[in-house]
């Protein structure tokens, strides 16, 4: 299982994959970080279709075409927003990623490629959120044979290290 499981650094709206996820906010209408580099990359029909989907719950995704992008489809998600832990955090960001799967399950997707949700502007603490995102992709992937490839895209170094440290005890 651990095969299909790619680390790297990069940009996420550059990878050649069958969908992309988006940490996401609300509305759906775009924002800062991944978000709006995506919104930037897909061209502005991203943002016709993501305001006629009218908004997306915590915890919950909705999946919109990819437009300009490499990838066919773009997953949107929306990530909690960090308040110290005690507000369900960890179980709103453990269900995008169970959420993402369901959603690129039903698309017929076999690569795709996440963020790290929720850690930037959301304040989650990269490494309790590093640890929900890879024990959600081995759960998933251990009950499933359609999804080939998983690649989280780490946005700098600080991330890589991290997704690396977290995968040696993940995956042990
Ligand atoms: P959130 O609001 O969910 O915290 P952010 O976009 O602020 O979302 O941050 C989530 C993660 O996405 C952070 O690690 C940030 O560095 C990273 N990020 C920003 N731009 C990109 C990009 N183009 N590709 C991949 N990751 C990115």
């Amino acid at each position: 299982m651990k095969e299909r499981i790619e680390i790297l650094e990069g940009d996420i709206t550059k990878q050649e994959v069958d969908a992309i996820v988006n940490a996401a906010n609300n509305s759906l209408l775009g924002g800062g970080g991944v978000d709006g580099a995506i919104h930037r990359a897909a061209g502005p029909q991203l943002l016709e279709e993501t305001r006629k989907i009218g908004g997306c719950p915590t915890g919950e995704a909705r999946t919109s075409k990819g437009y300009r992008l490499p990838a066919k489809w773009v997953i949107h998600t929306v990530g909690p927003i960090w308040r110290g832990g005690g507000k369900n955090e960890d179980g709103l960001l453990a269900s995008c990623y169970r959420s993402c799967f369901e959603e690129a399950k039903r698309l017929g997707v076999r690569t795709i490629a996440f963020p790290s949700i929720s850690t930037g502007a959301y304040g989650f603490p990269l490494e309790r959120a590093t640890r929900i995102a890879l024990s959600e992709t081995r759960d998933f992937l251990a009950g499933d044979a359609s999804i080939e490839k998983v690649v989280f895209v780490c946005f700098g170094q600080e991330v890589l290290d991290t997704y690396r440290e977290i995968f040696a005890q993940v995956f042990r």
